[in-house]
């Protein structure tokens, strides 16, 4: 045998020592310290070190262990059957070399037939039922044994106590796993969020954490579920032939099974159903962590039997992680158009949940005091499906000696106003308005954007120079430009600079929507701007609405009321708005009482599917305002169908009669300027 040298002896005994810790806090306190990944590596570093050098596997040694010590303050129960873990596959050339050593070790040369199942990622437990009672339940502990859980598995609605239906064995032991689907893990954190408390950093900790509570009323508020995967000892039934069959006879007796298994035939096909699943994994209603493939015959794997922490007959092929280590290299403060104060990591970029991350949000000076999170900390970033990446959680056994916690500013990082924060927002603004830099920019993007003022050729880039070289100061600005004065700035030819004169010139004649939606007051999107058109018909008549005026219309809500009247109450605001109407910019005059601006008078309008950005109430009185008779069902008289998505018979009924159809973004369009 091979001596170990001295440096690999202590490397081999410093990632034992790491991995004991990491186990130790994850499956003893629910608390890890580390991402999945960054243990999943190490456990490979180490499972290498023992290959290399046999000398250095022990027992005792993480890599054959399962789980961690059961706590002593639950009653343990022995496991009659061990419960064991999974060995890993991160590559499809894993799944090969497992289904090779299969057939050596089966002698087999034709196709191994396969289960192939969703990984749930949650926490293992173990179900006994006798002559159909639930008698105990139990958490996995360190293989042998486990917690009662009793108490706590009761509250959980998936859970039969008593067994239905048909030939219900003597004695069952069924072995699922429990786990938080997405929903509730949501709202679980946004409730720890809102009353300051600690967030969980994934499913599989708050599905673990849940479940090994003192106090089951604490379980029962957590809305879990149970999934069954396996049998361990039974009694009183004829022993199964199949996993699948297995499985099909725990739905009969009511358990709930993964409605995505499959069975299969060879490795090449459990590749395609993992290649498979992979595509769906961001839609399913709960976090999976990887497939498992598992030889579907049981005397098979009764033939296979186990090695130390693992069947022989299974194996997990593992997702690309969802949370990765990285550090947190500076924390800056963005301003939005609004005034809003963002605080957003930078992060040393970070490959996780299928991209490379290098910034983060922090929301919010809450979110920052809540994390405590720091310039150089060590943070877990988590990126589960499309959702955006998040600061999960600080690893302050990492913390360096000398951070300091950071502190929101109290003036505005651009132009050094003061910043506010109202007792009931988050969010804190720069109070500098328009006459902060950051916000003009933003601003005079909005105002020149396709739906509100539609500037033709004012593009980001170029309202940014012209800030930045204090060519304007605010949306009034720009209809004092000339071609001389674009002429000189960076990379804009004399055509350009004429063409964009030009249609800075043309955008003067617009509607009153288009202009209230341009002026950027905040929470007042297209379809809200619309209904203050339609319902007060002048701009200096919103301008002057109370609050109690402004929430007498559908639709419009406190919060949109308050905004409203601020905006209008900011002489700074005002001053504008009239520069803008001396400069040129006007609309047709809306006369509410005025039966000729009711554009759609004698017209039937029907509205059908859904709605992503207007409500189908809040369509239908704009719609009712401008004139037109808003039906419910498609005739010949109709004139014009609205459709989004899932339109089904109202749809074909219009198609096939000829009728006119447009979509949501249609109607929008068509509504800022209605002729
Ligand atoms: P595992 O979670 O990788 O696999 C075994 C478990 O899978 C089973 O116990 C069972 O609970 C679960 N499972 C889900 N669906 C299943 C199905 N259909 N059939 C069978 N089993 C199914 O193994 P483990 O031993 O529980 O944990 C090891 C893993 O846990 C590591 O790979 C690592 O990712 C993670 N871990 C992380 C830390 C940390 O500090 N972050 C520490 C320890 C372990």
């Amino acid at each position: 045998m091979d001596v170990v040298p001295q440096k690999t002896f202590l490397e081999h005994q410093h990632l034992v020592e790491k991995l004991n810790d990491y186990n130790h806090r994850y499956y003893v306190l629910d608390d890890p310290s580390v991402p999945d990944s960054v243990y999943d590596r190490q456990m490979l570093q180490l499972q290498a070190l023992e290959q290399d050098y046999p000398a250095l596997l022990t027992e005792e040694s993480p890599s054959q262990r399962v789980g961690g010590a059961p706590l002593a303050s639950f009653v343990q129960i022995k496991h009659k059957v061990p419960m064991l873990s999974l060995d890993n596959a991160f590559v499809d050339a894993d799944l090969a070399d497992f289904d090779r050593r299969l057939k050596d070790r089966l002698n087999a040369s034709e196709a191994i037939i396969y289960a192939c199942e969703p990984k749930l990622d949650g926490a293992a437990v173990s179900l006994l039922y006798r002559d159909g009672t639930l008698i105990y339940g139990a958490t996995r502990g360190d293989g042998s044994v486990g917690e009662d859980i009793t108490a706590n598995v009761r509250t959980i609605k998936s859970i039969p106590l008593k067994l239905r239906g048909q030939n219900i064995p003597a004695l069952l032991e069924v072995r699922g796993e429990i786990y938080l689907p997405t929903v509730g893990f949501d709202a679980l954190n946004a409730s720890a969020i809102a009353s300051g408390g600690k967030t969980f950093v994934n499913p599989r900790n708050a599905a673990a954490g849940s479940l090994r509570q003192l106090d089951s009323k604490i379980t029962a508020s957590r809305p879990l579920e149970m999934c069954a995967y396996s049998v361990g000892q039974y009694e009183g039934i004829d022993t199964p032939l199949t996993h699948h069959g297995m499985l099909n006879s725990l739905a009969t007796w009511g358990f709930k099974i993964n409605q995505h298994m499959e069975v299969v035939t060879g490795i090449t096909a459990c590749v395609d159903y993992y290649n498979r699943l992979a595509l769906r994994r961001s839609q399913l209603p709960y976090d999976i962590d990887g497939i498992v493939f598992k030889v579907n015959q049981l005397s098979l794997q009764k033939r296979l039997g186990f090695v130390a922490k693992a069947p022989r007959w299974a194996i997990a092929r593992k997702f690309p992680a969802q949370e990765e280590m990285t550090e947190v290299l500076d924390i800056e403060f963005q301003v939005g158009r609004t005034g809003a104060i963002t605080p957003v990591a930078r992060l040393r970029p970070v490959f996780v949940g299928g991209v490379t991350v290098s910034n983060a949000t922090l929301h919010n000076g809450d979110e920052i005091a809540r994390l405590d999170v720091r310039v150089g900390d060590s943070v877990i970033i988590r990126r589960a499906g499309d959702v955006i990446p998040q600061v999960a959680k600080v690893v302050i056994d990492r913390r360096p000696a000398d951070t300091e916690p950071v502190m929101f500013p109290e003036r505005c990082p651009i132009c050094q106003s003061s910043v506010l924060r109202l007792a009931d927002e988050a969010v804190a603004r720069c109070t500098g308005g328009l006459f902060c830099g950051a916000q003009i920019k933003e601003a005079i993007k909005h105002f020149a954007s396709r739906k509100a003022m539609d500037i033709d050729g004012l593009g980001d880039k170029l309202v940014e120079l012209m800030v930045d070289e204090s060519v304007i100061f605010s949306v009034a600005d720009l209809y004092d430009l000339t071609v001389e004065r674009l002429v000189g700035l960076e990379r804009l030819a004399e055509k350009s600079a004429a063409n964009l004169v030009a249609a800075i010139h043309e955008s003067k004649k617009t509607t009153l929507a288009k202009f209230l939606y341009a002026l950027g007051v905040r929470e007042v999107g297209e379809a809200t701007a619309q209904t203050l058109a339609n319902n007060f018909g002048h701009i200096d008549i919103i301008g002057r609405a109370s609050v109690d005026q402004l929430l007498e219309i559908d639709d419009i809500g406190p919060v949109v009321a308050k905004h409203i009247t601020d905006f209008f109450r900011n002489p700074d605001n005002l001053s504008i708005i009239d520069a803008l109407q001396t400069a040129g910019v006007n609309w047709p005059a809306i006369d509410l009482d005025d039966q000729s601006f009711k554009p759609l008078k004698g017209k039937v309008w029907v509205l059908t599917g859904g709605m992503q950005v207007m409500s189908r109430a809040e369509a239908k009185d704009v719609l009712q305002a401008l004139g037109a008779k808003v039906a419910s069902s498609v005739s010949t008289k109709t004139s014009q169908v609205v459709a989004g998505p899932g339109a089904g018979s109202k749809l074909t009924k219009a198609q096939s009669l000829g009728i006119p159809v447009m979509s949501e973004a249609q109607l929008i369009e068509f509504l800022m300027d209605p002729k």
